[in-house]
């Protein structure tokens, strides 16, 4: 334990997701020895994110407005619409250069272990956008692994009803990681090769 300040740095940094002890000291002692300027530079984004940065109401993106930039652009096709968990998602397949669809994020994934239900996620939110009939196909792309697949299984069970080609990416992605590891060519393939379920 340290004294004050610098313990409470410490603290608060032992708290963000896979920031050990050990990793939160020496990131406190790098802020420590750091050039203020930087310091400040850091703790002032730390503030603006939380001030500027919001949800789209759209598709529940990461956005600075009321839509976020993918929503606003005419450009993109409102017939293909791809579930994904997180924003980070969307910036993993972005990056692909495959998709010129929208997009919809979940907030997550189905995980009964943790007590997260269709009710946590943005399901219903979900069901209010396809009830108009515009998106023809729905492609699910939730993390391959146990918690991804069972929600894409439970998103497609309520969704095939309705008229609407439902697909699931490729297999050749990294199965139990996360989407955003995969890198732009195996997403980009696994998106391509996307089959209806
Ligand atoms: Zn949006």
């Amino acid at each position: 334990m340290y004294e004050g300040a610098i313990q409470d740095l410490i603290d608060e940094l032992g708290r963000l997701p896979g920031i050990g002890p050990k990793s939160a000291q020496r990131l406190a002692f790098h802020v420590l020895s750091a050039d203020p300027i930087d310091v400040r530079r850091l703790a002032a984004s730390l503030v603006k994110v939380k001030e500027v940065v919001k949800f789209c109401t759209i598709c529940f993106n990461v956005a600075e407005d009321d839509k976020c930039r993918i929503c606003r652009d005419p450009r993109r096709s409102d017939e293909i619409l791809c579930v994904v968990e997180e924003p980070k998602d969307v910036v993993a397949i972005e990056r692909t250069n495959e998709f010129r669809g929208r997009y919809h994020v979940l907030g997550g994934a189905i995980n009964p272990l943790e007590g997260v239900g269709p009710d946590n996620l943005r399901v219903r939110e979900l069901m209010q956008r396809l009830a108009d009939g515009e998106v023809k196909e729905l492609i699910l792309a939730t993390d391959p692994n146990t918690e991804g697949e069972a929600t894409a299984t439970y998103i497609a069970l309520l969704v095939k009803p309705m008229g609407i080609t439902v697909s699931r990416l490729a297999s050749g992605l990294p199965v139990g990681g996360d989407l955003e590891y995969a890198d732009e060519i195996t997403l980009g393939r696994a998106f391509e090769g996307r089959r209806t379920i």
